[in-house]
């Protein structure tokens, strides 16, 4: 399993992520997720046995923050469900999280089908 994961949701996909963790949650057990602030206020509330760090939101900077640890190889995954229905005021960070991600090669979704896949294939060994 990895041994970290940037998690991040946009506001109406934040149901769907908590519940998407809370499904894995076992299987996160022992990994440090790094979460923007919002998002990951609301996976530790819901789920307080898991090691979450909380970045900044995700407008204030939280999506560059992500994108910097993976710079850094310090995030092995990213999950990161988008809402492709809405525009967002800080439409440029969040391109620029996954072009980091699409650049260092590391697993990263954007949708619950995907990120079901990457979880698999880790846990798979
Ligand atoms: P948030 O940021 O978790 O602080 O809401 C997510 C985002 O980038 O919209």
């Amino acid at each position: 399993m990895y041994g970290t994961i940037g998690l991040v949701a946009h506001d109406d996909r934040k149901d769907d992520l908590v519940e998407w963790v809370s499904y894995w949650a076992e299987a996160l057990g022992a990994t440090r997720i790094y979460a923007t602030g919002t998002t990951g206020g609301r996976i530790a509330a819901a789920l307080p046995a898991l090691d979450v760090t909380l970045l900044k939101s995700g407008p204030l900077g939280g999506d560059q923050q992500l994108g910097a640890l993976i710079a850094e190889e310090r995030i092995e995954a990213l999950v990161f469900f988008v809402d492709a229905l809405s525009p967002h005021p800080h439409d440029v960070d969040v391109k620029a999280l996954i072009r980091m991600a699409t650049l260092a090669d590391i697993p990263f979704a954007c949708n619950r089908a995907t990120a079901d896949a990457i979880m698999k294939t880790a846990a798979a060994g």
